[in-house]
């Protein structure tokens, strides 16, 4: 990813990201009006902050964004795998129950919130369609970031291969040893948990929580991951780490939303053109899926 600096605000982008129509930035820590334990720029509104010093960090990324508040939907997350489609800027909205938004509509900013889970950017550059997904342990568990990518396919006609993938900054393995609930979870979602799991003693597991995303968004069909490289518990200098810093701590911000792209922004946008039973790219991974998990919801209502 690359690292920018302006005003004290300090932000990441991926570099297969950066490209005409897509905005998204990766904020930090840096650059806040919070104190101490939530220094400074928590968007965190249920870990003790004062509401007054989050809506002023919100407001410090809207204006780095050049975005108005207006604009944005977030998302009341819960490590679960719902995925909402998002065609409204309808006002600072909160959809509750949710850990990934999807768009395809300019202007719709989409905003989730991180402290170890990854934010996973999603940008399909030939529907001009672009996701943000939270995925944790719980999320991988429960498919998270492959729904999203279901969600587009359904929502715009998506193709998995064609998707640029951006995982951002999460908990390595270096400093994630987690339980057998797991590890057991990785061997119901994952293709190979093997892969991901590196045994640490009697019922304890190193955790390779952004190979797991990067693993289960292959076998969704992605082929073009960008992973940032970068351990929120490495690097509580600038991001939170909730395992770092024993859960008193802030959320940073991940952010993204599309511009209208040149000649292409007249044309009608085509939604639900196919069914995801269509693709036989989705199809192998169904199995390796428990049953029983919520269906994607087209859109969702506020609370
Ligand atoms: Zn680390």
């Amino acid at each position: 990813m690359l690292r920018q600096e302006s005003n004290g605000l300090v932000t990441y982008h991926f570099e297969t990201l950066r490209v005409e129509g897509l905005v998204h930035a990766v904020f930090t820590r840096l650059g806040g009006c919070s104190p101490v334990p939530f220094a400074s720029l928590n968007v965190g509104r249920l870990v003790d902050d004062d509401e007054s010093n989050v809506l002023e960090n919100h407001r410090r990324i809207y204006a780095h964004l050049g975005l108005q508040p207006g604009q944005v939907v977030t998302t009341r997350q819960v490590h679960g795998n719902r995925v909402a489609a998002v065609d409204t800027p309808d006002g600072a909205r909160i959809v509750p129950n949710t850990d990934g938004l999807v768009t395809v509509t300019p202007g719709v900013a989409l905003l989730q919130r991180f402290a170890d889970c990854q934010p996973i950017l999603l940008y399909d550059p030939e529907h001009h369609a672009v996701g943000l997904v939270h995925a944790g342990w719980r999320g991988v568990a429960q498919g998270v970031a492959r729904r999203a990518v279901e969600a587009m396919h359904q929502a715009f006609g998506t193709r998995p291969k064609g998707l640029v993938a951006g995982l951002g900054p999460a908990i390595g393995p270096c400093c994630y040893v987690v339980g057998d609930e797991v590890a057991a979870a990785m061997g119901y979602a994952l293709p190979d948990w093997k892969a991901v799991m590196q045994l640490e003693g009697e019922g304890q597991w190193r955790f390779d929580l952004p190979a797991a995303n990067a693993q289960q968004l292959a076998a969704a069909g992605v082929r073009r991951i960008e992973m940032a490289g970068m351990c929120t518990g490495c690097n509580v200098d600038e991001f939170y780490s909730h395992r770092a810093e024993q859960g008193k701590t802030g959320r940073f911000a991940a952010v993204a939303y599309l511009q209208p792209r040149g000649a292409e922004q007249a044309e009608a946008v085509p939604t639900k053109t196919r069914k995801q039973a269509d693709d036989p790219e989705l199809a192998p991974f169904d199995s390796l899926h428990p049953a029983g998990f919520p269906a994607f919801d087209q859109g969702a209502d506020s609370q």
